[in-house]
Order: C-alpha cells, then structure tokens, then sequence
C-alpha cells in the first residue's frame, strides 16, 4: 500500500516557493526545511542517484550528468549510455544498493514515473531492469518519448504514449493519469516518486526570475496539485516529501570544454579529459597518472581564468580542496579526477558565474552544478500524518536523508549503505535531534594571498553537510 510520495521538482528554489501558493500551503501544514542543500555537484543525476542510495555521488559513480568512463563519453539522461555503463561496472549501474532494493528485500515496492530525461528515471530505480518495482519515463521530447522498465510494464503500456492534453506542460498530467489510474491500482507501489523535468528546461532557457520561469511555476505548482489531490483520493494516509534536485543561477559568460583544455601543457592535455556539466567541470584522466603529473594539470586549471573553487584528492596543489571532504570519503571507481565549480567572486568583488559547453553548443541563460549557495540550496517540504504540522526548521538536510527517511516511515532497517540521517525532528514519533544545534565548520585553502578559496559546511547528528564553496580571485 503507497506510503510515501516523493516529488521532486526539477530546478526549483527553495526562494520560489512562495510564487507557488500550492506547494507553499502544504509546507505551512507540515514541515519546511529552511537550509536544504543539493548534494555536490548540484547536478540532477548526480541527485537522482544519491535519492535512489542515500549515498554521495562520490560513492555512486555518478559525479555528473556527464561523465567520462573507460574511454566512453557517457551522457546519464540516456538509458542506452547507462546500459553502456553498466556493461563497463561489471553489470551494476550503481555500486551501492539502493531503496528500491532494500524495498524489494523486505517485500515493498518503489516506483518511478518522470518527465525529465528517462536516463534521470531510470537513476531513481536501476533495479526496475531486474524486477524490482519499476520506472516509467515520458521526456517530452526526441525519440524515446515513452520509456519503461521492467518489461512486462513495457509491454503494458505499448502505444500508451503521453497524449496530447491542451496547456503548458501536458505530461505532467499525463503522469498523474497514469500514476491513478494504472500504477497505484495495479503495480501497488509502497513508495511512488515523481520526478518534473519542465522548470529546469525553462530555466536553462530563460533563466531566473523572469515571466517565463513564474509562468512555469505557476503552471507546476497548480499540477502539483492535481498530482497530491488524485493520489491523496486513493491513499488518504500517506506522507508527502517535495523537493529540488538543485538550485539556479544565471550564467555571466559561457565556456567551452576546447577552451578549458587549452592551458594544459601538451602532451598532458591529450591525457586528460574534461567533462562539461554546466556550472561545473569533471576531470577524467585518460591514462593512469602519477602524482606530479596530477598535480601539473590541477595548476593548471587553478591558473586558469574561469575556474572557481576546485576538488581533487591526492594532491598538494595549493588552492585546492578534497573531494573526499566534499563527497563521500567512500568513493566509487569511477576515475574522477577532479571536479571545478565554474563560479568565483573577481577582483570587483563581483560573482561571475561560468556554464561549460562543447563543440558551441548554445550558450544557456540559467544553470547549476556550480558550489554557489544558489545552485546549492533547495527547497524540502513534509507533509502528512507521520509529520509536524506548521514547523519550520533550520536544521541541515539534504538528498541523502530522504531515504534514510523513508524507511524509517515505514518502519524498515536503514541500510549500513545509507550515509544520511533521518529527519527526525520533522516527525511526530521522533524525539528529534533538535537539541545540539549545528556546528560550523570552515575549510580554507590559500593559492596566494589574493586567491582563496573557502568551503563552509556544517556538523550535525553524526553527518557532515557540505553547504557552499567560495573563491575570491582578488
Ligand atoms: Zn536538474
């Protein structure tokens, strides 16, 4: 029986909800979280798949929505690349187990419906290819309108395409046709999550804070609506979470990935290989490399221009901090290198914010990805009869709580797998972990005296949240 449905909304700010009266109602009756972060890099199957593990994207293998893997350029919003990776992973996309898994285990079942990339839906529960639950995507556009997986949910839905239903963003409501109508009468998920990918493509067009993006709010926020009225029709008693997989920002200046290689010194430059993820930059080597030649390409990209705070491991490239500090001290095999945030304050003290492109592709007005608090923080809402009403919290929380937290609604062990912590001081049962409050915690790594580069984080019941990462380029 659904218990649990997790929306996620794909770009939203936690600043914007109050442009959505809807989602604004349901977090005064439950339970908003004031300082929500994304997990880093605030990229959205980095977060899809840290919500499907409660693991860092550090230890998932997904560092981006691009990433580089044995030689093979692997874009993750495709199910076909992630079969690819998953053939190269030794037949498992993601190395730890995920809810959908530990769900199966003790009888349960996740499903996931999305309108964002069906590479993004497929992240929320890999398991579906083997039987566990399922995943069921309409991206609105290119060939693979309709995708769905295991099988037999396939077959199903054959010829089911999204219909074309008048008003903005019609697969929305086509989802929550489905969701009533097919997925909860007949594959009976105990957790269902849903996943809207329209904002974010607006936002990248258009950017922030402009009529077309309040347009789009407005438009969501009403079939979000929609969405939690049917579902609450059938389910009256289960509990609602809303979140974001990462912030926005507008875009200053565009970057391309031929740009960015060019201050390696040859022949470094041909051995490694950057990796455009918008307001961020991922770092493949190309071949093993020794400690000197690491440390060579990392100077390097911390002299160049464009580069904001950087993480590498290993190093002793001044300016730069851990990406284990940053990610996960559990890391997946997954060759990282490196990952830049492409944003940093100039010597006019004035933000510029950097998104990576390749081969000249359009330059977007918005984007994310970067350690800017903008692309960082998100919105997370709790409503229904597990949780507080009317409460609003500072604590820290980010993606890797939500499925900590979720198995503790149902009453499930969390998985030793599971890095986050459940947010106990939003339900009603839980004592809370209200009484320590959060420890700062600041990281600050010099290149000189005018070049400084700070992470803030925050210590609070056994985790360690990574809030923001600034550089001062003076
Ligand atoms: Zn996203």
């Amino acid at each position: 029986m659904l218990s649990t449905l997790l929306v996620v909304i794909d770009g939203l700010r936690a600043t914007d909800v109050p442009k959505m009266p809807f989602l604004a109602e349901l977090a005064r009756c439950g339970v908003s979280y004031g300082q929500a972060r994304s997990v880093a890099p605030s990229l959205t199957r980095p977060a899809a798949a840290s919500l499907a593990t409660g693991a860092a994207p550090g230890a998932t293998g997904i560092a981006g929505n691009r990433l580089w893997a044995d030689g093979h350029p692997i874009d993750t919003g495709r199910p076909d690349h992630l079969e690819l990776l998953r053939s190269l992973r030794g037949n498992r996309l993601l190395p730890v187990p995920t809810l959908g898994e530990h769900l199966a285990d003790h009888g349960r079942k996740l499903v996931a419906v999305g309108t964002g990339s069906n590479g993004c839906t497929l992240l929320l529960n890999p398991g579906a290819v083997d039987g566990h639950g399922a995943v069921i995507g309409a991206h609105p556009s290119g060939h693979d309108a309709f995708y769905a997986r295991p099988e037999s949910v396939r077959r199903r839905l054959a010829g089911n395409t999204p219909r074309a239903a008048g008003g903005q963003f019609p697969e929305l409501d086509w989802a929550t046709d489905l969701i009533v109508d097919y997925v909860m009468p007949e594959l009976t998920p105990d957790v269902l999550v849903v996943w809207s990918g329209e904002l974010d493509e607006v936002q990248h067009g258009h950017g922030v804070d402009c009529p077309a993006g309040d347009d789009a709010l407005s438009a969501i926020d009403r079939r979000l609506r929609r969405l939690i009225d049917r579902v609450r029709e059938q389910a009256p008693h289960i509990d609602v979470i809303v979140t974001a997989d990462h912030g926005f920002s507008n875009a200053t200046h565009a970057l391309d990935v031929a740009e960015m290689t060019s201050p390696i010194p040859p022949p470094l430059s041909g051995d490694v290989q950057l990796v455009h993820n918008n307001g961020g930059l991922l770092v493949y080597p190309r071949r093993r490399l020794r400690t000197g030649e690491a440390n060579a390409v990392l100077d390097a990209i911390m002299s160049a221009g464009w580069s904001g705070p950087t993480f590498a491991d290993g190093g002793t490239v001044p300016g730069v901090l851990s990406l284990a500090d940053l990610c996960s001290a559990q890391r997946a095999d997954d060759g990282l290198l490196a990952y830049v945030s492409l944003t940093y304050y100039d010597r006019h003290g004035d933000i510029r914010v950097g998104h990576s492109t390749q081969n000249g592709d359009a330059h977007l007005a918005g984007g994310h990805g970067s350690t800017s608090s903008a692309d960082m923080r998100i919105p997370l809402v709790l409503n229904g009869p597990s949780c507080r009403t009317g409460h609003e919290t500072q604590h820290p929380a980010d993606h890797l709580d939500i499925p900590a937290t979720i198995c503790r609604l149902m009453g499930l062990p969390i998985p030793p797998s599971m890095s986050g912590r459940v947010l106990s001081e939003a339900s009603l049962r839980g004592a809370g972990n209200g009484s320590e409050p959060p420890k700062n915690r600041r990281v600050v790594a010099e290149r000189s005296a005018s070049d400084v580069t700070t992470a803030h984080f925050q210590e609070f019941s056994g985790r360690q949240y990574f809030l923001t990462a600034e550089r001062h380029r003076t």
